[in-house]
This record gives C-alpha cells, structure tokens and sequence, in this order.
C-alpha cells in the first residue's frame, strides 16, 4: 500500500481527524513533518504549519527558509515562533543552565520546551489537532527504550492519538491539552524518506546538531545493529497498542492546569515551568 493510502487509513480507523478539524501541523523542517503536511493538505484537510525557531545556528536558518518555501508553494499558512521572543533564550543556553543546575542533558528540556509551546500555539490558532511527525520507527524506539529503562508504564501514552482530554468547553471544544495526533505512526522511516527524495523536496536531511549522546541515540543505533524489518517494527508497536489500556490504568494520570503557567500539567507545576524556574 502506498504512504499516502496508509496515511489516509490511519487516520480513518483511529479517527485522528475529521473533515472540518483545522489541522495545524508541526514542522521540523524535516522529511517526516513536511511529508505529512504535504500529503494532509493533498487529502484536502485545512492545515497550518507551526515551527518553532530554536536558534540552532545555520540548521535552524536552513529549515525555516525551506519551510517557508515549501509552505508558500503549496498555498499553506505557516507561523514560526521565535523561542527567544517566547523564552528570552535560545534552546542551547537553556539546555546549557538546565545541564549546570539540574545535571538534566539529552533531549529532554528540548523535548519539554517544544510540547509546551506547541500545545499553547496550537491553541492560539485555533486549532482542533496538532499533527506531528513521529513515525513507526520513533514508536519502535520508544517501545523498546522504556523497556530497557524497566519502564514500560511511560509509553502510557504512545497512541497515534493523545491528549484533547483537559477543560473542553460546554460545546466540546479547544479544551487546553489540543489533540495529538500521529498519521505516520505505522509508516517506517525509509519509507517516508523515499516518499519525499522522490517528491523531490527541498529539505534537509541531517539530523538535528544536538542529538548526540541520549539514550535515544544509542537505543536507535542498537535497534539497527539488530537489523529489525518494517514488519517486525509493525508487529511490536501494534502489540503495544494492545497493552495502552492496562497501562493507562495503572498510570493513573490525571491531567489538572498548571499554577505557573496555566497550561495542562500531571502536577501542580508543569515540566516546561520546572525549566523556566532555572533560567
Ligand atoms: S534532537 Fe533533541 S535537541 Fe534537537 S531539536 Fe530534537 S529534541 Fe531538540
Ligand atoms: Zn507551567
């Protein structure tokens, strides 16, 4: 089955998106993101791209110049947000005092700080679901990361659709935690990677400068050394999905609107407030 029928009956057999939904998208710059923007719009969906600019030098100059390139051939609205104009900071000085005061490194606070402003974009406009591009072997590595770690509850959430679930008005709408959703969770890597050299998109293809040493990395290196086929990949997340509900149970999560900063938050105080406390 081709990518973009794949893509299609995901989002039919989970439900991700309806006709009507304003579909904001976000993009890395990325083959994966830019892939399934491309493909929400061509299946007539009424996307918008939101970008965040980390300030990660060249990198980050490079991806907002293809996106808006790309978003402009296509007659897609885009909005970058600029990290500093949100945060004082770009993400490698944040990164930096994180590491010096809290011995946090990896991606974490970068992961952390993204979700937050995504969600609290997403929100601002308008929008019903917030698509990224997280793909089968992102999901593989998650499945098999939390296992290495001895903990298989924190892929709880793991589903090609999460959140939506906090402070829904009376009609059902915007609640604060925007919809998740993930159309690319059962299409491995190499082949959206196909999909957009043969659409000949102008995007780049390294990987971002400061994913280096995380236990993601290694877990992504150990997974290819194992040689594991798209099926096998398949077999394990579907599997997965199988266990969510019995996790979901015992994670017991309850989601409640953070004291700081006022978005969703499993504490009094959010993750991304734990951050800005440091800086
Ligand atoms: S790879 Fe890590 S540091 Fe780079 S953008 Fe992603 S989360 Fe941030
Ligand atoms: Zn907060």
């Amino acid at each position: 089955m081709d990518m973009e029928k794949k893509i299609a009956e995901t989002i039919k057999k989970y439900k991700l998106i309806k006709k009507k939904d304003k579909v904001v998208v976000a993009l890395s710059g990325g083959k994966d993101s830019t892939s399934v923007l491309y493909i929400l719009n061509k299946l007539g969906y009424n996307v918008e791209g939101l970008m965040i600019d980390l300030y990660l030098g060249e990198w980050s100059e490079i991806h907002k110049r293809n996106m808006k390139k790309f978003c402009d051939g296509i007659g897609v609205p885009l909005m970058i947000v600029d990290l500093k104009k949100e945060l004082g900071q770009g993400i490698c000085f944040i990164k930096a005092v994180l590491k010096q005061k809290k011995g946090l490194t990896g991606c974490s606070v970068c992961g952390t700080v993204k979700r937050w402003i995504l969600n609290k974009w997403a929100r601002k406009l308008k929008g019903d679901v917030l698509v990224t591009g997280h793909n089968l072997d992102d999901e593989t590595q998650n499945v098999l990361m939390n296992f290495l770690k001895g903990n298989v509850i924190l892929g709880a959430n793991s589903s090609p659709a999460t959140g939506g679930e906090i402070n829904k008005d009376s009609n059902g709408n915007h609640g604060k935690f925007v919809q998740r959703v993930k159309p690319l969770f059962f299409v491995p890597e190499g082949e959206i990677r196909k999909y957009a050299e043969a659409k000949k998109f102008e995007i780049m293809y390294e990987r971002c400068p400061c994913a280096f040493g995380t236990y993601r990395v290694d877990t992504r290196a150990w997974m290819d050394s194992l040689g594991l086929t798209d099926g096998a990949k398949k077999k394990i997340v579907e599997n997965f999905q199988k266990i969510i509900p019995k996790l979901k149970k015992q994670q017991n999560r309850e989601l409640v609107i953070c004291e700081g900063c006022g978005e969703p938050s499993t504490g009094k105080i959010c993750n991304a407030c734990k951050i800005f406390e440091c800086l």
